[in-house]
């Protein structure tokens, strides 16, 4: 762990949650920096010390997920300093050697997360308000559940994140100002996406063209060569975990 900053490392339990519905269905599970464009109809609430106000008579149903918390204009986000503990998936670049590992939120255009160094959300829809924003989808996402993130699109790792500073919770999870990977662990996303988590661990990671790295299972790397997707290249996954780990100094996820 060394050059490590002070990633938090929360002894007690948390709560699970990495980032919400409507951003996993297409991806914009990813996070941070989300744009703007789909938002939904406020419509969660706001927990912790929040107070929800009246107003709520602004929600309306919306059969999108909300990233945004709710009702409450004006309302500042809760302030964390003791880190909430949720769930997160990201995509996984790296080197076809297996260098230079590196965790990519799914949506489109976020920024990588660079090991040992603490991620902090920016907003790129406003300049005018500090990510995350209540009324916003900026902020670093994170979900309450596994199950929100399945409908990630491309997931290559799964694992539990600290969220703190600015948090907003919303109804499958939280958007947060600062974040850090605590426990990681490789998905088959084949495997994932059907089935229980505990069947998703991959045998093998595909390396593709733009150093993109696809986690999968010996049975799911035989249905992609037939259909005529094979990786430039195959690497061991217990090697490759290893080695994302430790370069960010995290724990493995034992689920
Ligand atoms: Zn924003
Ligand atoms: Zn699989």
């Amino acid at each position: 762990m060394g050059a490590g900053h002070d990633r938090p490392r929360p002894s007690g339990g948390v709560s699970d949650g990495h980032r919400t519905a409507q951003a996993d269905h297409r991806d914009r599970t990813g996070d941070a920096a989300t744009t703007g464009r789909d938002r939904a109809r406020p419509r969660g609430r706001t927990r912790g010390s929040a107070r929800p106000r009246a107003g709520a008579g602004r929600s309306r149903t919306s059969s999108v997920v909300s990233l945004r918390s709710a009702t409450l204009e004006g309302l500042a986000p809760d302030v964390r300093t003791e880190p909430i503990v949720a769930w997160r998936a990201w995509a996984l670049t790296g080197r076809r050697d297996g260098d230079r590992l590196l965790l990519r939120p799914v949506a489109k255009r976020a920024r990588t997360w660079q090991p040992r160094e603490i991620v902090q959300a920016s907003c790129r829809t406003s300049r005018r308000h500090d990510a995350p924003d209540p009324l916003c989808t900026c902020g670093l996402h994170a979900t309450h559940t596994i199950d929100v993130l399945r409908r990630t699109r491309c997931p290559a790792v799964l694992g539990r994140v600290a969220l703190w500073g600015r948090v907003v919770e919303h109804e499958h999870g939280y958007r947060a100002q600062y974040a850090y990977p605590q426990r990681l662990r490789l998905i088959c996303q084949f495997c994932f996406w059907m089935s229980d988590t505990r069947r998703s661990t991959p045998d093998h990671v595909g390396w593709f063209p733009h150093d993109e790295l696809i986690p999968v299972c010996e049975e799911h790397l035989a249905v992609a060569r037939r259909n005529g997707v094979s990786p430039r290249l195959v690497l061991p996954a217990s090697e490759v975990i290893q080695r994302l780990r430790d370069a960010y100094a995290v724990d493995p996820l034992a689920v």
